[in-house]
């Protein structure tokens, strides 16, 4: 059985233009590469080339419509608004496809036991993507369109998508908010941007119990994140019983990070990671896949990857 971690990155990523000022800027995922390279970590991972998610994927979680639109827009405007802070150029289309096809390609690698687990370096991120709209940075909802293909493509029944970014997954609870087969746990700093992710907030339906939202003060720390997690996530996550686990990644509640409050360390990821990690070896053989969401001090962003994939990796 394989031990290695995957690693997910195209070139593409950095085609997606947003504009000098914008937060998301290319050079999130030039600084991740870059120290990567320089600790000499990336000899270490299993490299995996993303191809473009087929639109059947994709429009399991979004309208067509929409992602014509997106496609139409892309190819005859140089840039524009796609929301109100969300940024659209001529490459947004083609890496916004790629972004959620790393992450099926990384669940391909992970369920063919060509890796235990694989985090994906990607933008434009996913998690605020709604079914018909561009919101928050992102396009396509990465890890929906990940939890729809493994149910349909590799038969995995129950996802659980375990979501630590900053800010709350509104799109990714939308998708799956009536759906008892994907748990959706989100820690996020509230009150803050969307404004969505009350803890009473849990599900409906079939899917009530399924959403698990728990909203954080501002100023909270590691140590708060970790009490979150044996309280709160890992029972849900152990009475859920996962047969994959997915996790947005992002790293915006580093103490660094221009767009939040928290006061976490890229040791505090490490930590979260491990916790993750424990979750899917008991549960689902260790099978998981993380996807990059936000982080914006690129300093802070580069370091807080480089600490989640050496916990990946069980370093
Ligand atoms: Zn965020």
């Amino acid at each position: 059985m394989t031990t290695a971690t995957a690693f997910l990155y195209h070139p593409a990523f950095l085609k997606h233009h947003t504009g000098l000022k914008h937060p998301d800027r290319r050079q999130r995922l030039t600084a991740i590469v870059e120290r990567l390279k320089r600790s000499g970590l990336l000899d270490r991972l299993l490299p995996v080339e993303p191809t473009p998610a087929p639109i059947e994927a994709i429009t399991t979680i979004h309208d067509p419509a929409y992602v014509q639109s997106l496609k139409d827009r892309c190819a005859t405007l140089r840039v524009f608004e796609a929301s109100e802070d969300t940024i659209a150029s001529r490459g947004t289309y083609d890496a916004a496809c790629l972004a959620a096809g790393a992450v099926l390609a990384a669940i391909d690698t992970v369920t063919s036991q060509r890796a235990r687990n694989a985090f994906c370096a990607v933008r434009p991120p996913g998690h605020h993507a709604e079914r018909d709209r561009a919101m928050g940075f992102c396009f396509f909802n990465n890890v929906a369109i990940g939890a729809r293909y493994l149910q349909r493509c590799h038969s995995l029944k129950r996802i659980a998508i375990i979501d630590w970014d900053v800010h709350h997954g509104n799109g990714t609870e939308h998708a799956f908010y009536d759906d008892p087969s994907v748990l959706y746990v989100s820690t996020h700093q509230f009150p803050h941007y969307p404004g969505s992710g009350r803890a009473h907030d849990t599900g409906t339906g079939p899917g009530k119990g399924y959403t698990l939202n728990i909203p954080m003060a501002a100023g909270s720390t590691g140590t708060d994140y970790l009490q979150a997690f044996a309280h709160d996530i890992k029972p849900a996550v152990t009475r859920f019983k996962p047969d994959f686990i997915l996790v947005s990644a992002g790293f915006d509640a580093h103490r660094d990070d221009p767009m939040a409050s928290m006061l976490l360390t890229e040791n505090d990821f490490a930590a979260l990671t491990r916790q993750v990690v424990d979750l899917a070896e008991e549960h689902c053989s260790g099978r998981l896949v993380s996807v990059l969401e936000g982080g914006y001090c690129l300093d802070a962003l580069a370091a807080s990857v480089e600490a989640h994939i050496r916990a990946l990796m069980g370093a």
